[in-house]
């Protein structure tokens, strides 16, 4: 693939490929901004079909990270890093330490956590290499799984969508249907049912939605239909790519706010989203709440009023957002891009370029 031309590549500062053949390391760590702060971002191990599919991945996270973290407003641009899983057997340890002198080669430049495929072992590895790292169990600033922050992040910003979209403060009595009860998503459904909103639920683990019947009354459907629920919220807490061509049509709730990143399949399907006079919740904004905890442990000293403070901070932000939309008759996700490119490069590009 030609790489300087590639939008994928835009604006990024820096691109680092690192090869250890002892371990079977192949990684590679994009560095897409650091006008706000060191590059933060976690680390994803996958098995890519191709060199090119890593680097493509890489490259789209690590500007999202920038994004992310801009409307976060914590002090850190945007990086990630991707691991290309070795095939067959392999020495984890082995494998995350050659990582851990890889990401402190960089000298601070980025800063790493967990992602897809990446437990807090791994990161204990690497700690043993770099302090460019978070997302630990133990240590003085540990802050462990950054779930349940990232579901809190998200509980607050539907409040403030209910307010624009459904004029309630209160998320009492609302009907929420919630895609995937994995980390974020099932302390989501938590938070809600003690809100005493009522849940429709879908996963594809089983044991999950049995537990969520148990502990919050929680209604089961199918994964096929969990987005065309005739609910008050879509919450997709799954995968990237909820809101497709084929899916857009089906949704009827008047809000669309989850913790998964990449919901909208393209961009424009925020247009779709607002035409069918459905307020969608930016997904990099609302599931800051992770980014932000892990900010807090990378600061040296984890302090929860910090981080209570910035996931207030959120609410603010999404109310900005659903004002501005409403007033430039515009989508969310537009006005969210705009204002994450003026705070990262001062200026936003037109989205005709
Ligand atoms: P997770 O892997 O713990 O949970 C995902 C859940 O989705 C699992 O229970 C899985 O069984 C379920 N699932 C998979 N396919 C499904 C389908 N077709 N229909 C319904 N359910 C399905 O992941 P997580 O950490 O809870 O993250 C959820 C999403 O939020 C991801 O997109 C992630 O990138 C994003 N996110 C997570 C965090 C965080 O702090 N963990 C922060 C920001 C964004």
């Amino acid at each position: 693939m030609s790489v300087f031309e590639s939008s994928n590549f835009a604006n990024h500062e820096s691109v680092h490929f690192f090869n250890d053949p002892a371990s079977g390391l192949r990684s590679v760590i994009a560095v897409h901004s650091t006008r706000r702060g060191p590059a933060a971002g976690g680390t994803r191990l996958w098995q890519y079909v191709s060199d090119e599919a890593a680097l493509l991945d890489v490259l789209n996270l690590s500007r999202a990270m920038s994004y992310k973290n801009a409307m976060a407003d914590i002090p850190f641009g945007g990086g990630k890093a991707v691991i290309l899983r070795p095939s067959g057997d392999f020495d984890r340890e082995k494998l995350f330490t050659a990582y851990g002198k890889a990401v402190d080669s960089l000298g601070g430049k980025y800063c790493t956590a967990e992602d897809v495929g990446v437990g807090p072992d791994d990161m204990k590895a690497v700690r043993a290499q770099t302090r460019f790292v978070a997302g630990l169990t133990d240590g003085e600033a540990a802050s462990g799984d950054p779930s349940p922050v990232t579901a809190d992040g998200v509980f607050r910003g539907l409040h403030v969508a209910a307010e624009h979209a459904l004029q309630t403060q209160s998320l009492k009595g609302l009907r929420v249907a919630v895609q995937g009860l994995g980390h974020v998503g099932y302390h989501l459904c938590y938070l809600l049912h003690k809100a005493g909103a009522k849940l429709w639920v879908a996963d594809i683990n089983q044991t999950v939605i049995d537990k969520a019947k148990d502990q919050f009354g929680a209604i089961a459907v199918s994964t096929d239909d969990i987005h065309s629920q005739d609910v008050d919220i879509f919450a997709p807490c799954a995968l990237g790519g909820a809101i497709n061509s084929d899916t857009i049509d089906e949704i009827k709730t008047k809000i669309v706010g989850g913790a998964a990143n990449n919901q909208l399949a393209t961009s424009e399907l925020g247009s779709a989203l607002k035409e069918r006079g459905i307020l969608y919740c930016p997904d990099y904004v609302i599931n800051g709440g992770g980014i932000i905890n892990v900010a807090a442990e990378l600061s040296g000293s984890y302090d929860p009023k910090w981080v209570d403070g910035k996931l207030d901070g959120l609410k603010v932000t999404l109310a900005e957002i659903f004002n501005r939309a409403k007033q430039e008759h515009r989508p969310t996700n537009e006005i969210a891009d705009e204002m994450a490119e003026d705070r990262i490069f001062g200026h936003h590009y037109s989205r005709a370029s």
